[in-house]
């Protein structure tokens, strides 16, 4: 079988997936990026001091979790939890922008950049680049500055520079364009580090290999702590960096069935969810090729998920790769399903997962009671959920005997 985990080609193409497809003024940057990136990567300097930032700052290895209460109501699988809510900063994207801003320090940039929505990319950047005494500007539209003042405020404190847009929509779309044309301006001193497995390449390959350390842990932990491999592995995909972080590691063993969660929302009518590899096809957004929500003209189409960290209409090229060979089967669970788990695995494991992660334990909960008591399960449990505690309860608590 072919090694999965060493794609893509040179070029970055995952299949018909991924590539570059930028302006001029970009090609040759990318392609130094790509070019460094290769020589850096697999450096004895580079490693160990990406692997001491990973054990003595972010807390790594995470622990996993047999949630041995949710398994037992639900009464099939047993259910695992891979507990990267449990790292600093509370979530995965720490281990890539770690990665990322490494990377700028030896590139010899000043200037780590992004766009973020939410704002969980723009703090896990901010962290890093303040540890690791780079400038940080973060793009977010005026609009979710409004919206997410807790991480606009950490971002502050972090000492970066928060950028507000106020073209278009004023949301994440418009962020990335702001960014992006930032990044024309001066695409020397600075570095664009992007938030997930999506971009042109090497970003979708680059990210995954910083996110590859969750698998790689988990397989050895997994092992230790039953003598087997799990037999299935399950993780929410907005981009599709926790899944893909998780899944790397296994794609050869196969034994073990994989599962990405995409959030159907609503209702899977347009506007009301971001399902892209279920409802989406073929096309081109950000400069690569994956599967997207798009209108006739190829532009990407509104899309919605009650967990900002899934709303992104396109998704990372190799994720697209694995769907069209069926490697990983790609699923989908809803709002409510994921408000429901949200609750569920509070009250019985004590744990307050990010309403992304909810998603993935949201499938669980169907899977699970379809399998035998000696099958496993391992949740990808990308983030704590902190950041959603108020909008949860304010929207939903009543419904779980809250009243605020
Ligand atoms: C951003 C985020 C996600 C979605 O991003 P992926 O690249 O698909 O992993 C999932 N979970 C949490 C907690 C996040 O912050």
């Amino acid at each position: 079988m072919m090694n999965l985990g060493q794609m893509p080609d040179a070029q970055g193409n995952f299949g018909e997936y991924g590539g570059a497809f930028l302006p001029p003024q970009l090609v040759d940057v990318m392609k130094d990026v790509a070019v460094q990136y290769e020589k850096i990567k697999n450096t004895t300097a580079f490693q160990e001091e990406l692997y001491d930032l990973y054990t003595h700052y972010v807390g790594r290895p995470s622990p996993i979790f047999h949630a041995r209460h949710l398994s037992e109501k639900l009464g099939g699988a047993q259910i695992y939890l891979k507990r990267e809510d449990l790292n600093h900063t509370g979530a995965h994207k720490i281990n890539h922008c770690l990665g990322e801003v490494l990377l700028a320090k030896r590139l010899g940039k000043k200037k780590v950049i992004a766009e973020t929505g939410a704002g969980q990319h723009g703090v896990a950047l901010a962290t890093a680049a303040a540890l690791l005494g780079l400038e940080c500007d973060i793009y977010m539209g005026e609009v979710d500055i409004e919206k997410e003042h807790p991480n606009v405020v950490r971002m502050k404190i972090l000492g970066a520079r928060v950028v507000p847009v106020s073209i278009g929509t004023k949301t994440l779309k418009d962020a990335v364009d702001a960014c992006f044309m930032a990044y024309l301006q001066d695409p020397v001193s600075q570095l664009y580090c992007i938030g997930s497995v999506v971009g042109p390449h090497p970003f979708p390959s680059m990210v995954r290999d910083f996110q590859s350390v969750v698998g790689r842990e988990a397989k050895e932990q997994f092992n230790a702590m039953t003598g087997k491999l799990p037999d299935n592995l399950i993780a929410c995909v907005g981009g599709g960096s926790n899944a893909i972080g998780l899944f790397t590691a296994f794609l050869e063993d196969e034994t073990v069935a994989m599962y990405g969660v995409e959030p159907s929302g609503l209702s899977f009518k347009p506007g009301e969810h971001a399902a892209t590899m279920t409802m989406g096809t073929p096309g081109i957004i950000h400069g690569f090729r994956c599967y997207l929500i798009q209108d006739e003209k190829g532009e990407p189409l509104p899309v919605y998920s009650v967990a900002s960290g899934l709303d992104y209409p396109g998704v990372g090229p190799q994720h697209s790769y694995l769907k069209d060979i069926r490697r990983v089967e790609y699923v989908t669970a809803g709002d409510r399903e994921a408000i429901d788990a949200f609750f569920e695995i509070s009250r019985v494991e004590g744990i307050i997962p990010a309403l992304e992660s909810a998603h993935a334990v949201a499938y669980a909960i169907k899977l699970a009671p379809k399998l035998p008591k000696d099958q496993t399960i391992l949740i990808n449990l990308s983030g704590r959920g902190d950041k959603d505690i108020d909008f949860v309860v304010k929207k939903y608590g009543r419904d779980y005997g809250i009243s605020v």
